[in-house]
């Protein structure tokens, strides 16, 4: 901040004008955002419908959630997904929260990279299965959804203990 008091009213300007920040080159209007993640109220309606109101991945009803429902960009818009149906699922905010913009994971046993459960091309039952409010996973795609969504974090088991 001294610095800045003493630079006079023309530094400051030229500074304004330059097309450098912090020596970086400006980046272009628009350039900063990788896609509109704006999904309307419609849309928002529509994948709740489709997955009948509850988490598709963790299976958590939207009646017992309390918050808000995420809608979920299964293929993030920082990897080139976009805001189409097919493109969005209905999310609990822990699924949303734990899964971020990734879009898979590596296996423990193999170290393969391998993606996520998508709800539009997976079936659930063929990745995952409840036992003992605890959600097993049947496949690789099961292992990495699992791990990185956060499936079986204590809190959740007891959430899902309740709630189911
Ligand atoms: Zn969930």
């Amino acid at each position: 901040m001294a610095q800045l008091t003493l630079m006079s009213n023309e530094s400051l300007t030229i500074l304004r004008r330059s097309n450098t920040l912090c020596g970086w080159p400006r980046p272009a209007p628009g350039s900063m955002s990788r896609g509109n993640d704006y999904v309307s109220r419609a849309t928002r309606r529509k994948v709740g419908e489709r997955a009948g109101f509850r988490c598709e991945y963790c299976l958590l009803p939207e009646r017992v959630m309390g918050y808000s429902v995420h809608i979920d960009h299964i293929i993030s818009l920082k990897h080139r997904g976009n805001n189409i149906i097919d493109n969005l699922a209905y999310s609990c905010w822990l699924c949303n929260l734990n899964k971020g913009s990734d879009v898979g994971s590596i296996t423990p046993d193999t170290h393969q990279l391998i993606r996520f459960y998508n709800p539009r091309i997976d079936i659930w039952s063929e990745h995952f299965q409840l036992v003992n409010f605890r959600i097993e996973p049947l496949s690789d795609i099961g292992v990495v959804t699992e791990f990185i969504f956060g499936f079986n974090e204590s809190e959740r088991i007891a959430e899902r203990s309740v709630l189911f």
